[in-house]
């Protein structure tokens, strides 16, 4: 109890209260006291000294009129009167007795015996003056006065006493009075002096320490965590309350500390939030912007003011639609429908994705997600760039990159269009240059491309802008014709992009003449599909090409047949060589100087199976199309070699070569071998290749010929005059031999041209050291043009058709003696 007092604000409040509560019960003990002694000496003063003195002399003046009555009554004669004093006399008597039994009974004992014989003689007195009997009246007036006297000496005795004790009381009172002034005032002084000091001393104790802390608390509202507290130890309240402020300061600066981290985080927040490239809005479901970030505003061009928290969204879209004038998306425009999806019972929870075109032109992908208690959040990201570069790249996948026309995929797009529409008319042209390849080989791939640019350009001049022209690879283009698409109509454009092509182009100062083959396919009769439409262009394609370049060619159901049959061909020549279908027959070749046989050509034949003897003519281009030239060349070469070593030894023989040939397996590896594995002498074998071979001025290529003919063997240059003829080609290797081509040998007899031609080639042959042979000498009028003309050898049906091996020498002892026959015509 003492350390609660001694310890604690409460205690010594408690203490100060109990003092302040003791000097009131003090002064109150004291009022009441004083109360109590004035009330008796109140009533003591009042009830047995002032009433006793009031009343005595109020006894005193009765006695008085009752003396006055009873000593006029002798006098009076008017017994009217006498009736009446004696009833005021009863009367006064009646109230002096009253009087005097209320009165102290000391008093009221001493009074009554003498007021008894004063009542007598008063009546006594009035009788007699009733009676007239004055006289006797008047004695007993004597005695009643007597008695009267002593009665009032009584009284006055009694009232002096009253006043008397009534003096006493009041000093008794005055001096209790003086008594509760100066308890009053020793209690006050006392607790004045007692409680006053205290309670300031305690008071200011508490203020001192109440102000420590509310400066504290104010310095802490205020964020200054830097505070120290001197009443921090005390054990009352205040230290208790000092304990709460440093808890409050502990808490106050990890609250500062996580708020400087907040802070921190929101700063970053910040940034991230308006730096980054995509918009981002949420509205609440009021449809109010609860926040945007800069991206947003950016890239609805929102002022200031519609970016603020609470802005509508409606404002938002009354600013697109009427300021930038875009097309707001149903979605969003039309409220009922937002609502719905946004906050309706078929709310959407999953993400919505649309794109919005802008009336400028961008176009923005928004991605919206409802929320839970209504509202969206939506992410916004410019894809302009997204979708341009999405539409370049789909541009290119449907673009040849070089001549800017369409590439095989849109074309077939387009065509896969057409078809679609069943029945739709529309005409395909497959176009292919001619001579391609030689212009890039001979002037390599960079002109090659200007060309395909300006073939391009003719292409698209010869046509209509609705129709498509497309390039499908390498020299291969392609037209659609979607109007007009009978056959006059078609035949003249297709007639006009032949002629575009044979125009002649200048590129980089080269003069370049190509020309181009047009393959016809029309919709539906020429197919119904893509597929079949392109293959049947392309079959007519194939036919032109095979039959004349440079012309234009209509498909018809006969070609697909003739195509299906050269696939037969073509499979079926891949099994020729193991199944030893293929043979070689040989043509005799005779010099002019003796008409003697100096060799033979062999000349390779195929004994189909089903077909019977096909001719090279007929199955070599397949062979070189499809590579198996290679394997059946090498085979030839072999074969012709092992054969030959049976002819005589001054018969050579000639083996023809493929261009393929020269970029397959080592051939002076595979003509060596088969000189060395027939036996046949180097020198009894010639090789024969053509100008073609010769084109690409490829160093491999005049290398791989001085290989060869390291081994001993002889090289001829094959039909000379139907490629390009060029001298540089007869400069670029030492040919061993020049074979003229039959075609100006055919026609030596019916022009002058030739002759001459043939003539000069055999004169340029002769001074470069070179044999000439004449090809295709079928009479003996070519014979002696050729001999005329000056070549060296002949080859022909004039002296035997290629013949099988085994014939040979029956062919070539008939030559023998047709020369020995005309010998004998000479001779
Ligand atoms: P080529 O090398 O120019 O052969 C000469 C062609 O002329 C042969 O045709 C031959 O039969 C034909 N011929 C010969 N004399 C006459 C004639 O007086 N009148 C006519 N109209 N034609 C005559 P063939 O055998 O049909 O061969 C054609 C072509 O096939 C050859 O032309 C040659 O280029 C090629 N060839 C033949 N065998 C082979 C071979 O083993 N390998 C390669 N790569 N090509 C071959
Ligand atoms: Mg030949
Ligand atoms: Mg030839």
């Amino acid at each position: 109890m003492l350390d609660f007092l001694r310890r604690t604000i409460a205690g010594r409040l408690y203490l100060v209260g109990g003092l302040a509560l003791v000097a009131v019960i003090a002064l109150g003990a004291a009022a009441v006291y004083f109360a109590g002694n004035t009330g008796r000496a109140a009533r003591i003063l009042y009830g047995g000294s002032l009433i006793s003195a009031v009343e005595a002399g109020e006894i005193e003046l009765l006695l008085e009129r009752h003396r006055r009555l009873i000593e006029a009554a002798p006098l009076e004669f008017d017994r009217r009167q006498i009736v009446r004093d004696r009833e005021n006399a009863e009367h006064v008597i009646g109230r002096i007795g009253e009087l005097v039994s209320r009165s102290d009974p000391a008093f009221s004992a001493r009074v009554k015996p003498v007021l008894k014989p004063i009542d007598a003689l008063g009546r006594e007195v009035l009788h007699l003056a009733e009676n007239f009997a004055q006289d006797s009246a008047l004695n007993i007036v004597e005695q009643y006065i007597a008695k009267a006297a002593e009665l009032q000496r009584l009284v006055r005795a009694h009232r002096g006493d009253s006043v008397a004790h009534a003096e006493l009381e009041a000093r008794l009172l005055v001096r209790s009075a003086n008594r509760l002034v100066n308890s009053v005032v020793g209690i006050g002084l006392v607790a004045a002096l007692l409680i006053g000091p205290l309670a300031m001393f305690l008071l200011r104790g508490l203020i001192v320490k109440l102000r420590s802390i509310s400066a504290a608390m104010l310095r802490l509202a205020e964020n200054e965590t830097d505070i120290t507290l001197n009443v921090r130890h005390t054990p009352d309240e205040i230290g208790a309350m000092a304990g709460a402020v440093e808890i409050f300061r502990a808490n106050a600066v990890q609250l500062l500390d996580h708020k400087s981290q907040l802070e921190q985080l929101n700063q970053w927040l910040d940034i991230a939030f308006n730096n980054m490239a995509r918009g981002l809005s949420l509205y609440d479901s009021d449809e109010r912007l609860v926040v945007c970030n800069a991206a947003y505003a950016a890239i609805y061009r929102l002022p200031p003011e519609l970016t603020r928290p609470g802005v509508p969204f409606a404002a938002v879209l009354e600013h697109r639609w009427s300021r930038l004038g875009d097309v707001v998306p149903p979605l969003l425009k039309d409220a009922n429908l937002r609502r719905e999806l946004l906050a309706g019972d078929k709310k959407k929870t999953e993400e919505l994705r649309f794109e919005q075109t802008m009336a400028d032109g961008r176009v923005v992908e928004v991605a919206l997600r409802p929320l839970e208690r209504g509202g969206w959040v939506a992410i916004h990201e410019d894809v302009t760039e997204r979708h341009e570069a999405g539409r370049r790249i789909e541009r290119m996948a449907r673009e040849d990159s070089l001549t800017r026309l369409a590439n095989r995929f849109r074309f077939r797009e387009v065509l896969d269009g057409l078809t679609r529409e069943c029945g739709r008319r529309f005409a395909l042209l497959a176009i292919d240059l001619d001579r391609f390849k030689e212009v890039n080989d001979t002037h390599g791939h960079p002109i090659g491309d200007q060309l395909l640019v300006e073939v391009a350009q003719r292409l698209s001049k010869a046509v209509r802008k609705s129709d498509l022209v497309a390039r499908l690879g390498g020299d291969e283009f392609a037209v659609v014709l979607e109007e007009d698409i009978e056959r006059p109509a078609v035949t003249v454009i297709a007639t006009r992009i032949v002629a575009a092509l044979h125009a002649p182009f200048q590129i980089e100062g080269h003069r370049i003449e190509i020309g181009g083959t047009v393959g016809v396919a029309l919709a539906p009769e020429d197919g119904a599909d893509t597929e079949s439409l392109m293959k049947h262009a392309d079959i007519a394609l194939y036919r032109a090409k095979g039959e004349k370049r440079g012309t234009l060619v209509f498909f018809d159901a006969e070609m697909e047949d003739r195509l299906r049959k050269r696939r037969q061909l073509e499979q079926d020549l891949q099994g020729a060589v193991a199944q030893g279908e293929l043979e070689l027959h040989y043509q005799p070749i005779v010099s002019l100087a003796d008409e003697r046989v100096t060799g033979c050509e062999a000349l390779i034949r195929w004994r189909h199976p089903v077909l019977g003897m096909i001719s090279p003519a007929q199955f070599i281009p397949i062979a070189e199309e499809t590579g198996l030239i290679v394997e059946i060349g090498a085979w030839a070469l072999v074969q012709a070699c092992r054969e030959a070593v049976a002819w005589p030894d001054s018969m050579r023989v000639a083996v023809n070569l493929s261009v393929a040939q020269f970029s397959g397996p080592d051939l002076a590896e595979i003509a060596g071998d088969a000189l060395m594995a027939s036996g046949l002498a180097p020198e009894r074998l010639e090789l024969e290749v053509t100008e073609s071979l010769l084109l690409g001025d490829d160093n491999a290529t005049l290398a791989l010929l001085h290989r060869l003919r390291a081994l001993g063997l002889s090289i001829a240059l094959d039909d000379f005059g139907t490629g390009y003829s060029s001298l540089s080609h007869l400069r670029s290797f030492p040919f061993d031999k020049l074979k003229i081509d039959q075609s100006f040998v055919r026609d030596l007899t019916q022009r002058a041209a030739c002759e001459a031609i043939v003539g000069a080639v055999s004169r340029l042959a002769e001074s470069l050291n070179m044999r000439t042979v004449a090809e295709g000498v079928e009479t003996d009028e070519h014979l002696s043009r050729v001999r005329a003309a000056g070549c060296h050898e002949v080859q022909g049906y004039l002296f035997s058709r290629p013949v099988p091996a085994s014939d040979l020498m029956a062919a070539v002892a008939a030559i023998n003696a047709r020369v020995a026959k005309s010998a004998d015509a000479a001779a």
